[in-house]
């Protein structure tokens, strides 16, 4: 049955508003001007003083929005600051607003669930905490809980972005190391969250083993269920533990790949006795975009002080973290 309740003209505005903040309003059907009276569409239905309730059939707004912002009920002068872009996991989206925004964070979270009817829930991100590297998050809509079912490059994986770190925005970059896996290789993920990387190279490639190691109990039960949801428990081995401690239990490796952006270069000693000759190691950096020589440099002389030779074979620039910084991997031959 579909309801809409019959308002004045002059009074419109304020029964759209007022419903749209209780959640009564029926974003899927257009609004109707009928003489002095709006016909305004309503989910269930209402009683609202000097409203008439009526079933009557609206027009469904065939084309919907998809750009939140067109959508969103925000004052003018605030429209500038909102986000162009947010992460989507699985069916969670998660964003970060500026503080002008955040009184407005439930308004912003509505706009995105008309835009996006997939999404079951969306949340505010406050930043990423410790060790763990898991986000701050604070759930604006949805009552599902975070954990969902993420998929990329024929990989699914069940992500829960409040227990665990993961970025779909380096979908890409796990591609790209995947496409360089020869048959038969021995590689270790030192950082591996929830397995994306060695799911996605086994997924694309034909390694004989990839050990992924981190040091977050929620992110490796994760990954051993993500594991055996694409079937490569032959192939992936989970290890929970401090990869500086994991490491050196593993066989000689012919690639090790290094995520953990704040601080990789640290556990380079651990990476350079593990990997054979002429094997390769990933290591990613979050670096001013004018002290990337530098670190270069820093890398093969420290490479150098532990008496191994390497090369930086090439840079690449993954995404941007800040005006002034990005995220690079420098893929390094031993
Ligand atoms: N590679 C994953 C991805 O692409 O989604 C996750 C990378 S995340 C930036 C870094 C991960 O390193 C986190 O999951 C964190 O728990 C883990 N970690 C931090 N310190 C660690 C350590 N010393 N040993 C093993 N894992 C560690």
């Amino acid at each position: 049955m579909e309801w809409c309740l019959k308002v004045p003209v002059a009074a419109g505005e304020d029964y759209r508003s007022s419903l749209r903040e209780q959640r009564l309003l029926d974003i899927s059907r257009a609004i109707k001007k009928e003489g002095e009276h709006l016909l305004i569409p309503v989910n269930s239905p209402v009683a609202m003083e000097g409203a008439e309730l009526l079933e009557r059939e609206l027009p469904s707004l065939e084309r919907r929005e998809t750009d939140y912002r067109r959508i969103v009920d925000l004052p003018e002068h605030l429209k500038e600051l909102l986000p162009s872009s947010y992460d989507i996991i699985g069916e969670v989206a998660i964003l970060k607003l500026d503080e002008g925004l955040i009184p407005f964070a439930g308004e912003i979270a509505d706009a995105l669930m008309a835009a996006s009817p997939r999404l079951r829930s969306v949340a505010l991100d406050r930043g990423i905490k410790g060790e763990t590297r898991v986000r701050d998050l604070v759930v604006l809509r949805g009552d599902h809980g975070l954990g969902s079912v993420h998929t990329e490059y024929g990989v699914s994986m069940e992500v829960d972005p409040s227990l665990a770190y993961f970025n779909p925005r380096l979908s890409r970059e796990r591609m790209r190391v995947a496409a360089m896996v020869r048959e038969g290789e021995v590689i270790a993920d030192l950082f591996a969250g929830v397995g994306p990387f060695p799911l996605v190279i086994c997924r694309h490639a034909r390694p004989q083993k990839v050990y992924a190691v981190d040091i977050n109990s929620e992110a490796v039960a994760m990954m051993e269920r993500n594991i055996s949801r694409n079937r490569m428990d032959d192939r992936i081995v989970a290890l929970h533990g401090d990869a500086r401690s994991v490491l050196p239990r593993l066989p000689p490796l012919d690639r090790a790949i290094m995520n953990l952006p704040q601080m990789a270069e640290e556990f380079l000693d651990i990476a350079l006795e593990r990997v054979r000759r002429g094997g390769k190691v990933h290591l990613y950096r979050i670096m001013e975009r004018d002290e990337l020589t530098g670190f270069q440099e820093g890398i093969l002389n420290k490479a150098g002080s532990l008496g191994y030779e390497v090369e930086v074979e090439s840079v690449h620039e993954l995404k941007s973290y800040s005006p002034s910084m990005s995220v690079y991997c420098l893929d390094i031959i031993c």
